[in-house]
């Protein structure tokens, strides 16, 4: 507790739990470079001053890479090696030299010459060049941090157990696989929203969050003393010895409520009146694995691929993939897993970075970039089909918006299915494929999509984004941001209805299914089937039991018809507290 008063910072609950401990601030954009320039005497000193830094840059990097190898292994350390060939590069370091050499300060030449050499790639027409963006976006500004002598700019190694509270503006893919979990006990943002990727991230990671704060990176700093409650989304700047206590009774109520949920979870998904759901589990990284195979869950509802290839120097190989796949399989023993082709593009930039594009989230993303870049599509369909021999998996194409794209993503299946065959490589190829509805258009032609697929998954996190044409990821868009919006609402009732007439299976595995509120009105819809975060499959397997669906089914055709979410969302917040008061 400092001098200063305690200042309340109000943002999203991404991911709950209470937790107190130290601040620490990282930054991680290109510093603003002041222009000066130098006498020629000074030169000499100049150029030794940006040899200094080019050192220091590269033995940071070397340490970073050998524990990311240590945590995260040697494929995905990869991306730091890459990282040091660009600070090596002699005729990068050239032009640096020579601008120097003009009266620039180091940091000015460094400065400029980044800026046109990612200009430079980011326009090639060669896809590996392209890639290259993202690794030269963090050499710029580690090497400028030092130069300008920035110690906020360093994912620094904490020492362990420091139970540091991690502030910093947004986590990009690059800088989550350089920070330590084990020193790191909850994470802000200023950026994000519910549904970016840094809240699923850190729901993966079971580690508390509150993302959308705006601006907590100008208003706290490293040391500062903070709570954080990722379930009321809030964050305590420098708290009172009350405020304190009271942090302390609350976290210690979560943890008995949390072991109470625990009891849940081997209990049966069965609503009051009788209905058997099925509640599968979200695996987002592999290290989740364990956590959602003993959650309680009926398999796996969805599982992504991006962490394969986001901040990785290079895409990963079939053999590779399998291993992946095959893990995640074998954990669940016989129950479905239903895994899902790259959805990269959007705010999960793959491979070092992409190219620039005006409108990522309508951009070349998802099944469009797949289907664009064929080998690497059938290199993932191949590692499926081999892993399929391990169990129940079923595939499912994201961002689908046309029929055209199921059909060539099932021409590439049975081609990949047909290469196996003539390796002998064993493998199964009467996998079942499905398609997420995400798109108001896929549930416009829900009807075209169900005569070629075996199942639909709604993933509402983007169908709300592309309905309400509200960016899920924006901050300042958070509240716009309304799941229970009658249109959405009718949008998923649409596409049950068409799955029931097709006898399709509808799940939904967005973030929806996890809230306690919108399980209950999609079950009211007829949702039979969610898939949530592991850790919140207690939680929704007590909604699910404490429920009817034939009140839920009431409730949400009045929200249906409610002329607004505000409306929607209040009627079926009193129809469901109703219930759980009669059914605790
Ligand atoms: C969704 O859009 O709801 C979804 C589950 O996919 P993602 O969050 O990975 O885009
Ligand atoms: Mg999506």
């Amino acid at each position: 507790m400092g001098a200063r008063a305690s200042l309340p910072l109000n943002g999203i609950p991404a991911s709950p739990g209470i937790v107190v401990g130290a601040a620490h601030l990282l930054r991680w954009e290109v510093p603003e470079v002041p222009t000066r320039v130098i006498p020629d005497e000074a030169i000499p000193a100049e150029l030794e001053r940006l040899n200094a830094a080019l050192r220091k840059a590269v033995e940071r990097l070397q340490y970073v890479r050998e524990r990311a190898e240590r945590t995260a292994g040697a494929a995905e350390s990869a991306i730091f090696d890459v990282q040091i060939s660009v600070i090596q590069d002699e005729e990068l370091a050239g032009r640096v030299r020579l601008m120097i050499g003009q009266g620039f300060t180091a940091e000015r030449a460094f400065d400029t010459v980044m800026v046109e050499s990612r200009e430079h790639f980011a326009r090639s027409a060669n896809a590996m060049m392209r890639e290259r963006v993202g690794d030269l976006t963090d050499v710029h500004i580690r090497v400028l941090s030092v130069l300008l002598g920035l110690p906020d700019y360093d994912p620094v190694d904490l020492p362990k157990g420091a139970n540091a509270i991690l502030i910093t503006h947004d986590l990009t893919p690059s800088l989550t696989l350089q920070l330590d979990r084990e020193c790191i006990a909850a994470i802000a943002t200023d950026a994000g929203t519910r549904t970016s990727h840094v809240a699923i991230l850190a729901r993966s990671l079971g580690l508390p969050a509150v993302v959308g704060l705006l601006d907590a990176t100008t208003r706290i700093e490293t040391g500062d003393r903070v709570i954080l409650d990722g379930t009321a989304g809030t964050l305590l700047v420098r708290p009172t010895t009350a405020e304190l206590s009271q942090a302390d009774a609350r976290s210690r109520a979560e943890a008995l409520q949390r072991a109470q949920l625990a009891k849940v979870a081997g209990a049966e998904a069965i609503t009051a009146d009788g209905v058997r759901l099925t509640l599968r589990a979200n695996v987002d990284l592999p290290d989740e694995v364990g956590t959602a195979a003993t959650s309680g869950a009926d398999g796996v509802g969805l599982m992504r691929t991006e962490f394969l290839v986001v901040g990785r120097a290079s895409m990963p190989t079939e053999d590779e993939q399998y291993e992946s796949y095959s893990n995640v399989i074998r954990a669940f023993d016989g129950r479905p897993v239903v895994i899902r082709t790259f959805d990269v593009g959007g705010d999960k930039l793959p491979v070092g970075g992409y190219p620039h594009e005006p409108n990522p989230f309508l951009g070349w993303r998802a099944i469009r970039m797949c289907l664009d870049e064929p080998e690497l599509f059938k290199t993932q369909l191949r590692a499926l089909l081999r892993a399929a021999v391990h169990g129940d998996v079923r595939i499912m194409l994201p961002l689908v918006v046309s029929v055209d794209e199921v059909r060539q993503a099932r021409f590439l299946l049975e081609e990949s299915a047909r290469e196996l065959a003539a390796r002998g490589i064993a493998h199964r190829a009467d996998i079942p494929l499905g398609v997420m509805i995400e798109t108001p258009a896929a549930v416009l032609t829900a009807d075209a999509l169900a005569a070629e697929v075996a199942f639909f998954s709604i993933g509402t996190n983007d169908l709300v984004q592309y309905t309400l044409a509200v960016d899920r990821g924006n901050a300042s868009l958070a509240s716009r941001f309304t799941p229970l919006h009658p249109a959405v609402l009718r949008l998923i009732r649409r596409t049950v209805r068409v799955g029931a007439d097709h006898g399709l299976d509808v799940s939904v595995c967005g973030e929806m299914a996890s809230e306690p509120i919108m399980a209950f009105a999609l079950i009211g819809l007829g949702v039979r089937t969610l898939s949530v975060a592991p850790l919140s499959v207690p939680a929704v397997k007590q909604i699910i039991r404490g429920i009817h669906t034939s009140v839920a089914a009431e409730a949400v055709t009045r929200a249906c018809d409610a002329g607004t979410p505000a409306a929607a969302e209040a009627v079926l917040r009193a129809a469901l507290e109703q219930e759980l008061s009669e059914n605790p």
